[in-house]
């Protein structure tokens, strides 16, 4: 089984600037970093070498997306402002004020999007069975006409993109599991049915009033959006029972060639942005039934872009489960925090927890 990875030293030099979280520096707030600061990823990588891994997976270089690739998804005015703010010697931001970028940011969210490009291209032409690209900045909250939530480009609908209009490929599946909503992915594909976009995240946390229950895809496309928002403090007792009642079910009916997560380690405990409680273990456990299911309906065809996720102590570890679970390669480079965490009683799947499940069950007539 062959894993590739996608990862460049650049993704470690996107700006944000001395944000202190995300609200600008002053004399009323000391400096500090923001929230989509480079710590999770780079350390994250880090991980992935000193463990051992990086030398049995295999290492896709990232090419930065083409115009043609970006403007099948974004308007020209967005590529075009981003461009012009990216040549500023401050750089710019994204769309809503959030979401800064440095001097010669459009150049390194080209890259990150190349790099969802490259990695889902290897999967689908079968040079590696699954990949996971760890790119930055993010982009699941973009959508066709602006950035927001630190996100410049929307590199998973990107990378879709280019495998649809270049490699044959049809319909794709998309989980999102990232602890915000993916309100960019969905809102590009709301009235597409041939991709199905799934999104199980904490209820109402960002965006505001965003990915509720009864938002489901609109035309034909109707039941082809799939919003799981989970309760604050859900463990993966509900994170697993959403799969195995949702996720698994809708993906079979479904029938994709090759399944895309957009993977955010902000579900974590640990995370300062979210109130959710899955451990390293729990992301292992639901790429599990990921990759089980895609053994089944796609040759076992996923790609994994990266998106949040904001504690650089716990966002390696998670990704090194990932990966290990992917590649089937155990490094023996144990998560030393989770311990914390997994007995919790909240990991179990409680009432509301499962009425919420129940409820886009019933929804979507799985
Ligand atoms: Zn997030």
């Amino acid at each position: 089984m062959a894993t590739g990875f996608v990862w460049e030293e650049l993704y470690g030099w996107h700006s944000t600037g001395s944000n202190t979280g995300q609200i600008p520096s002053s004399s009323i707030v000391q400096p500090y970093q923001h929230f989509e600061s480079p710590e999770t990823k780079v350390r994250f990588a880090s991980l992935v070498e000193v463990s051992g891994l990086a030398k049995d997976l295999v290492r896709i270089p990232a090419i930065p997306a083409t115009e043609e690739d970006l403007l099948r998804v974004h308007t020209q005015e967005h590529l075009d402002r981003i461009k012009r703010e990216s040549l500023n010697p401050k750089g710019g931001d994204a769309g809503d004020g959030d979401s800064p970028f440095g001097s010669g940011g459009f150049e390194i969210a080209a890259l990150a999007a190349g790099g969802a490009i490259a990695a889902l291209r290897a999967v689908v032409s079968g040079e590696v069975n699954n990949a996971y690209a760890l790119v930055r900045p993010p982009g699941h909250h973009a959508i066709a006409s602006m950035g927001m939530g630190y996100c410049m480009f929307a590199n998973a609908a990107i990378a879709i993109e280019n495998v649809r209009a270049t490699m044959g490929v049809q319909r794709v599946a998309i989980v999102d599991w990232d602890v915000h909503h993916g309100n960019g992915t969905q809102d590009i594909y709301f009235s597409d049915p041939d991709v199905l976009c799934i999104s199980i995240h904490q209820d109402n946390l960002y965006p505001a009033n965003s990915g509720l229950v009864d938002e489901i895809g609109d035309g034909l496309a109707a039941g082809s959006v799939i919003n799981i928002p989970l309760p604050a403090g859900s463990g993966i007792g509900a994170y697993s029972s959403a799969f195995d009642r949702v996720v698994l079910p809708a993906i079979r009916r479904f029938n994709p060639d090759v399944i895309v997560i957009t993977s955010g380690f902000d579900s974590s405990a640990f995370d300062p942005l979210a109130q959710m409680l899955l451990t390293a273990a729990g992301y292992s456990e639901l790429t599990k039934k990921i990759l089980q299911l895609a053994d089944e309906v796609c040759s076992g065809r996923v790609m994994m872009t990266h998106e949040g996720g904001y504690s650089p102590v716990y966002v390696p570890y998670c990704g090194l489960a990932v990966l290990e679970e992917m590649s089937g390669i155990k490094t023996g480079m144990n998560d030393p925090y989770g311990h914390a965490f997994e007995n919790l009683p909240d990991q179990k799947l409680s009432a509301a927890q499962a009425d919420r499940i129940s409820q886009v069950v019933a929804t979507h007539a799985l």
